[in-house]
């Protein structure tokens, strides 16, 4: 019976890893005020699909207000990517003014903590922001950062990422 409760716990903990603290449509929806009453002082950005659309290079000034509002609140951020793109990545932080890393390989802890350590906060002081429940978010809880979850509903051309997509909202509405 014990045994049985025990193998129980660990199922649940680990399907907890794949929900996200909060789930939100865009970045323009995050509720800062509601983050820095839990005592969040930083933020780890995703950048694809999540700041800007995958296949745009330029700065939307939408984004840029968005990123000069957070400094002003006084959130540290860090852009923390996935991408194979470092031209990219850096031209993006460096127009936002932003330290940035790419070839993140998340969910592997490495980029997280990197993050931490520039951002110089602590997981339970860092909420994550990202699209990507498999990388960006499962990354985050494995570490205890606050994980915010953009569930964009974008539609995929390319057919492992539409898959993906596809698991991605299975476990969200079957992982409460
Ligand atoms: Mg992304």
């Amino acid at each position: 019976m014990e045994k049985e409760s025990s193998s129980n716990e660990y199922w649940e903990s680990f399907k907890s890893l794949f929900r996200p603290n909060e789930i939100v449509t865009d970045i323009k929806e995050i509720d800062f005020a509601a983050l820095k009453a839990k005592g969040i002082k930083a933020l780890i950005l995703d950048i694809d699909d999540t700041l800007l659309p995958r296949e745009v290079n330029d700065i939307y000034p939408a984004v840029f207000e968005w990123v000069v509002s957070r400094k002003e609140e006084g959130f540290r951020l860090c852009l923390t990517s996935n991408s194979r793109h470092p031209l990219r990545v850096k031209y993006i932080g460096d127009t936002l003014g932003i330290p940035a890393i790419s070839f993140g390989f998340k969910p592997l802890p490495f980029a997280f903590w990197k993050s931490l350590e520039i951002l110089g906060t602590k997981p339970e002081e860092t909420a994550m922001v990202g699209d990507q429940l498999f990388m960006d978010i499962l990354g985050a809880n494995i570490l205890k950062i606050y994980s915010i979850f953009i569930d964009h509903k974008k539609e995929e051309k390319f057919i492992a990422r539409y898959w993906m997509r596809q698991a991605e909202q299975w476990l969200l509405k079957n992982n409460k």
